[in-house]
């Protein structure tokens, strides 16, 4: 990933790719020109780097000129375009092949097609290296293409955004969701995780995800999933990951733009780790620690002992079935911990002590992320 001013990129492209379809159109427009001495026409400034790698890979004699036009602010195209350097030479019965390193709305295009309008060429031929088919709205023939791309702002190779990128050999795309910190929080009964967990979401204003209140919220509110849910539950059946894969989707959605997320009560399983990967993959995002509360089973003994005498849970009153659940956290979190602990996301924290020092052991591991 890198950063360029405020928004951060994701490898997209790779230079060897980016090679191979720069070969296939040197290999494709030498084929149909034959011996015909072309004139290619870069758009300047973001085909310099394209112009540069074709012509050297260009088989035969060829000419090489430019014209500079811009269009683009920021990451959004405009609908002005502006002719800063126009033609400098006589192109009359030439055969002209534009050298364009992307073709987005097509607006620059219409431009150059304005510009060689009366210049009386043999024939304007249009090859682009990138191309956005979703984002291209005019009739415009290309007759040649690189790469078909999906309508994402991409930079790299020539591409800039607000002038930065354009010396990157590789091409990136722009994240849809931005840098998130989005944790998987695990704690024994009795850890403290709750508590942990309301002060973590306002130090660092993240959006706690717990998968307890997102089932109920589903259910008492009969959406769809909720239904689904349910149906599985009547029967006394596990509720399929893919649906509640489904529920933290719509969660994560709902809240866009957050600064990230704390994972409570799942994943339970190396498959639904897998399944929170790749949730958060399509989402350009990433899991990026499982942070454990870790204390010692007397001491969570003792604080669910005490708990139980004032909040009535009865599986808080008695001593074996608390170390028969505490026993039971360790079996199922294990596989996390080894899940975690192989990508180096594992960060075990103790947590024993007040409130604040717990809290403050889980900032410093938060801030080094
Ligand atoms: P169009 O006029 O077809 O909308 O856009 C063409 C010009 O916009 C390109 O020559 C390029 O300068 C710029 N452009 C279009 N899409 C992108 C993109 O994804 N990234 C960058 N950096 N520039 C783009
Ligand atoms: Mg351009």
């Amino acid at each position: 990933m890198i950063k360029l001013h405020d928004l951060y990129f994701k490898p997209f492209i790779s230079e060897q790719e980016i090679d191979t379809a720069v070969q296939k159109m040197v290999d494709s427009i030498a084929d149909d020109l034959g011996d015909e001495v072309p004139v290619f026409v870069g758009i300047l400034n973001g085909s310099f780097m394209l112009v540069s790698d074709f012509v050297k890979k260009y088989p035969k004699p060829c000419e090489v000129t430019f014209i500079k036009l811009a269009s683009y602010e920021g990451v959004k195209s405009t609908e002005d375009i502006q002719r800063l350097i126009g033609l400098t030479q006589d192109l009359t019965g030439r055969t002209v092949v534009i050298l364009e390193d992307i073709i987005d709305s097509g607006k620059t295009l219409e431009e150059v097609h304005r510009i060689f309008e009366n210049e009386n060429v043999k024939q304007l031929l249009i090859a682009t290296l990138f191309y956005k088919p979703e984002a291209y709205d005019k009739d415009f023939k290309l007759h040649y293409v690189g790469m078909e791309i999906p309508n994402k702002f991409i930079v790299g190779y020539g591409l800039d955004y607000d002038g930065l990128g354009r010396d990157l050999p590789d091409v990136y795309q722009l994240k849809t969701t931005q840098h998130m910190t989005n944790l998987v929080l695990f704690g024994p009964p009795g850890a403290g995780k709750g508590t942990q967990a309301n002060y973590l979401k306002e130090k660092y204003d993240l959006i706690h995800i717990s998968t307890g209140d997102v089932f109920r919220f589903n259910i008492k509110n009969e959406t769809a999933l909720g239904m689904l849910a349910k149906s599985y539950m009547d029967k006394g059946e596990l509720v399929p990951d893919q649906v509640t894969i489904e529920m933290l989707n719509k969660e994560v959605e709902k809240n866009a733009g957050a600064n990230g997320f704390i994972f409570d009560g799942f994943p339970r399983t190396n498959g639904q780790a897998k399944a929170l990967d790749k949730l958060m993959d399509s989402k350009d995002s990433q899991i990026n620690a499982m942070v454990a509360l870790e204390v010692d089973d007397n001491v969570l003994v003792k604080r669910l002992l005490e708990r139980g005498k004032t909040s009535g849970r009865a599986d808080d009153a008695d001593e074996k079935i608390i170390r028969n659940r505490i026993k039971e956290y360790y079996n199922k979190t294990a596989i996390l911990k080894d899940y975690y602990a192989a990508q180096d996301k594992y960060f075990g924290v103790d947590g024993v002590g007040s409130i604040e020092d717990i809290t403050e052991r889980l900032s410093a591991v938060i801030d080094k992320l």
